[in-house]
């Protein structure tokens, strides 16, 4: 156990205003790893004055010095990437091989990216007798999540700083540590005073306070539609920018001509991967029902095999959560046929891969995110009946479609209401854009499209 003390303000390590600290649990034993200071409205203010304060000198330097300080950066990262995964396991519970190579393996690449990125985009331009000019937004108030705690981190911070905004960072209260790495990584890569501040607390208190602060130009979000909803308000009635990476209900779409087995086997882990915690997760499979009891039982199987290999969910709150969105399920009418709401370990939040059958499209575990290692198979008639169960819900994040040829997945793929699909099991793409249709989000991090999410525009006549 060690008390983590201060927080990230203006290039150095500062006492916070008030004395309340937050416990980090070990998930996976229960455990108390650690506390750090929970940031009040004064800490915020504090952290917002000195990035308002460094804004022009960063905003003013230029774009390949910029460049320089975002690789030095990634160095630093680079140079913890062992302790990065070591604590994100410790704080989160992901296995360590996973912690390595998502957690902070990925992170890593992305800061590398925006680095190369800060260095060639062309944020000057001719247009007529215009030259348009792409200038920062200004100081970026960044909410992140637990569940994917540097990648969120680094997915909003380094295009932020690509683009020469300056930033402060409320990262969620379950995974704080990893985010203390990261701003020891931004002081060794000797980034400007005041540039990227770090204020740990809790969403109500430090991450409203952030919201609400007048001298916050833009607010990036990512966690549920509730909280998203209530930022979006507070920065539409202030008329601040706002991106939102808020949830989804992905669909994993096997049309009739697809290699179900591969479609099954990838779709189950797709949804296994971090114990379930994963916005974009294929939670939905959509299954023709010729196909229908072949595909659960190849889905039952494989997330049998999930039993040992996964981590725990990220706290209590959560697993009593998931335990509830099954036993729903299964009270409206869903067959288990894995897995179920009872615990497999007498120690660690804990949930078994599960797979709820005979889901049918308006019920709860359809429509709702559950965020925990929960699949649902539903039934399709025809392809028109698979699209509309696909894009039956108030999300569109993500998906996957399955077909004999690509050109047949393509063709349904550009059908769907959502922000990304992979076709028959393409990988993750971190240079692409990501983020949602609907309510699943407003605007897009990742790639070049990052980065202009930070740039506003700015037009000279001549
Ligand atoms: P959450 O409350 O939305 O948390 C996201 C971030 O917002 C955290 O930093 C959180 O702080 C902060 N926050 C909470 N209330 C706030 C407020 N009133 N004003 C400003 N900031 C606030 O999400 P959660 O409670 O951790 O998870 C609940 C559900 O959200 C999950 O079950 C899942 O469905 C969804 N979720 C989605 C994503 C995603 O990537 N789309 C990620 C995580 C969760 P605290 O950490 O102190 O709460
Ligand atoms: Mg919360």
């Amino acid at each position: 156990m060690k008390a983590h003390d201060g927080m990230y303000i203006d290039g150095a390590w500062r006492p916070a205003a008030g004395r309340d600290v937050i416990e980090v649990v070990n998930p996976a034993d229960e455990r108390v790893i650690g506390t750090v200071p929970a940031g009040t409205a004064e800490d915020v203010d504090a952290a917002v004055r000195a990035a308002r304060a460094a804004l022009p000198g960063w905003s003013a330097t230029p774009p390949a010095e910029r460049a320089a300080r975002l690789a030095a950066l990634r160095d630093a990262l680079a140079a913890r990437e062992e302790e990065i995964a070591e604590t994100v396991t410790a704080e989160l519970g992901s296995p360590l091989a996973f912690s390595r190579t998502v957690h902070a393996g990925m992170p890593i690449a992305v800061a590398g990216f925006y680095a190369g990125l800060a260095a060639t985009y062309v944020f000057e331009e001719k247009v007529g007798n215009s030259t348009v000019y792409h200038e920062p937004v200004g100081v970026v108030g960044a909410i992140t999540p637990w569940n994917y705690p540097l990648h969120q981190i680094v997915a909003k911070t380094a295009p932020a700083l690509a683009a020469g905004c300056t930033v402060v960072l409320k990262p969620a209260e379950d995974t704080p540590l990893t985010a203390r790495l990261f701003a020891g990584a931004v002081d060794e890569a000797g980034l400007p005073a005041g540039v990227f501040n770090l204020v740990t607390g809790v969403g109500p208190v430090a991450g409203q306070a952030l919201a609400e602060h007048p001298d916050v130009d833009l607010v990036s979000f990512t966690g549920s539609t509730a909280v998203g909803r209530r930022i979006g308000a507070i920065a539409g009635a202030a008329v601040k920018k706002v991106a939102l990476e808020l949830g989804g209900k992905s669909a994993n779409v096997i049309l009739p001509g697809a290699d179900l087995a591969r479609a099954v086997n990838v779709g189950v882990a797709n949804v296994m991967s971090n114990s379930g915690q994963t916005c974009s997760a294929w939670t939905r499979m959509l299954v023709h029902r010729d196909q229908y009891d072949e595909a659960v039982a190849l889905a039952a199987t494989a997330a049998a095999k999930y039993g040992e290999r996964i981590g725990p969910v990220v706290n209590a709150k959560q697993r009593a959560r998931v335990r509830d969105y099954i036993e729903k399920g299964v009270a409206e009418g869903a067959r288990l046929v894995a897995g179920g709401p009872g615990s497999p370990r007498e120690r660690g939040y804990f949930v078994s891969p599960t797979v709820l059958a005979d889901v049918t499209p308006e019920m709860t575990v359809a429509q709702e995110e559950i965020f925990g290692p929960v699949l649902s198979i539903l039934r399709y008639d025809d392809e028109e009946d698979a699209l509309r169960i696909a894009n039956g819900t108030v999300y569109g994040l993500a998906g996957a479609v399955w077909a004999g040829d690509e050109a047949e997945a393509v063709a349904f793929a550009r059908r769907l209401d959502t922000g990304q699909v992979d076709i028959n099991g393409g990988r993750f793409n971190p240079l692409a854009p990501f983020g949602g249709y609907k309510q699943s989000g407003v605007g897009r991090e990742l790639g070049t499209h990052g980065l202009t999410e930070y740039l506003q525009t700015k037009s000279l006549q001549f």
